[in-house]
């Protein structure tokens, strides 16, 4: 789905325009219990045609002093990333030095931008909104996101500037095992991507396309093809905002949705963040293996208990991953941006990533399924159902990556979560199922 942002100065209902064009769909970004859901991207709809919105107000709360500068930095990444800026101004204060600063931008940008003229709740203020034209993006619309006034309108303004769905071809997929690096930013994401590519001689080819293509770089490790995703343009880019970490989101959300294998690399002086688990839990909603690079290794080493403590923090924060593998890594030394350090346990990783791949394409035999899930059963049998016991007749693997367990019972749906729970985690054990998402239906027979 093309990208939309949505930019401006603070206050000028940014967010209440973001709340009306998503509506009451879900956000994307996380749908956990206990995860404070925050409202930055959501899906975006309009006469059947769907647009990915992001919101670069509220990012954080610091950033909304006004400050030309982190706003310059807001609008910096919010152009480079999206396919339609929504330029957001407010129609009673008018044009201040901050807007034409960020109009400037967008006209050095060569970015389709919709400009909107928000609260222009009368004919009066939709007047007054007129002398916007002055900014130079072209024609303004007065809308009011908190009333709904014009915002139809609007979005079919919207969809014109969209691209069409078919404009560019899709990139060809190489052969092999598709691995990304995602994490937050200064994690230290390109310099193992620039470490690997060095280590591993990965040719860059130029590929066809716009920047926000996926781009993938085959390799060979040990005899095996795996394939380096990646989104052009995330190792150039240096200067992304601390605070925009959650638009460089959307970019780990594209990137994952590529790849097989996420390696997510946690900075190690800094620990798993919310943000770290919020990736991980996208990357298993989306059904992909999880290896984590503890990054940065060598600046926790010096310190024995900080480094435990760290290793021990990252296996409990991020349990709900199964075990994932978790391979301490750094690079370090002169040029380690580019890639000319020394690496510490590239090859671990990559080990790591072969096998979290292997788990997650895994065709266990039905026989040895069936086997496992009788012993199962007569190690600790199924809660009643209807004063009834439950009878679980027939295990079968319905599909892989991630695999899908199906068992028949007497009753669907009949398990309860806890030995739900149960089943999966003998299957896990048994097959050795680590950093991959496996899901379990329980069909019923009958009534
Ligand atoms: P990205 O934003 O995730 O791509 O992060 P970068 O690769 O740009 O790295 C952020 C910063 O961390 C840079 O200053 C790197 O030099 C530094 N860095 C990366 N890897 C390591 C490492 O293993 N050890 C140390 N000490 N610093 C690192």
């Amino acid at each position: 789905a093309p990208l939309v942002a949505i930019i401006g100065r603070p206050n000028v209902g940014k967010s209440t325009l973001f709340n009306r064009l998503v509506g009451r769909r879900e956000a994307i970004v996380e749908d956990k219990p206990g995860v404070t859901r925050d409202r930055l991207y959501g899906v975006g709809s309009w006469e059947g045609r769907h647009f990915l919105l992001v919101d670069t107000g509220g990012v954080d709360p610091s950033l909304d002093t006004g400050l030309p500068g982190d706003i310059r930095s807001q609008a910096e990444v919010a152009i480079e990333e999206a396919d339609l800026i929504l330029f957001v101004l407010d129609a009673l204060e008018g044009a201040t030095t901050v807007d034409f600063e960020i109009a400037a931008h967008l006209r050095r940008s060569g970015k389709p931008v919709l400009v909107a003229a928000n609260k222009a709740d009368s004919d009066r203020r939709e007047l007054a909104a007129a002398a916007l034209h002055e900014l130079g993006l072209g024609e303004v619309h007065p809308i009011s996101a908190a009333h709904g006034r014009n915002v139809g309108d609007f979005c079919d303004a919207l969809l014109e500037r969209l691209p069409a769905a078919t404009e560019v071809a899709p990139v060809p997929i190489p052969p092999g095992t598709r691995l990304a690096f995602i994490g937050r930013p200064n994690a230290g994401k390109s310099t193992l991507i620039n470490t690997l590519m060095r280590e591993q001689r990965v040719i860059v080819s130029e590929q066809p396309g716009t920047t926000r293509d996926p781009i993938y770089l085959p390799f060979k490790y040990k005899d095996r093809d795996l394939v380096l995703t990646d989104t052009a343009g995330l190792r150039r880019r240096k200067q992304v905002a601390r605070a925009m970490e959650k638009l460089a989101a959307i970019k780990s959300i594209r990137t994952m949705e590529r790849t097989q294998v996420v390696v997510l690399v946690i900075d190690a002086t800094e620990g798993v963040t919310d943000q770290d688990q919020r990736l991980a839990r996208m990357a298993f909603i989306r059904g992909k293996g999880v290896v984590v690079a503890l990054h940065k290794w060598d600046r926790v080493t010096k310190d024995a208990k900080l480094a435990r403590d760290r290793l021990r923090h990252t296996q409990e924060s991020l349990a709900f991953l199964e075990r994932p593998w978790i391979v301490k890594t750094s690079v370090v030394g002169e040029g380690r941006d580019r890639g000319e350090g020394r690496s510490f346990n590239l090859d671990e990783l990559l080990d790591a990533s072969v096998r979290t791949a292997a788990a997650l394409q895994k065709r266990i035999p039905t026989a040895a399924l069936n086997q496992e899930l009788q012993a199962a059963v007569a190690d600790h049998s199924p809660p009643m159902w209807r004063a009834k016991p439950v009878r679980l007749y027939f295990a079968t693997q319905a599909d892989s990556e991630p695999p899908l367990i199906v068992i028949s019972a007497n009753h669907g749906r009949c398990l309860g979560p806890d030995y739900e729970r149960y089943l999966i985690r003998r299957i896990r054990t048994r097959w050795h199922l680590r950093g991959i998402p496996v899901r379990l239906v329980v069909r019923g027979r009958g009534r």
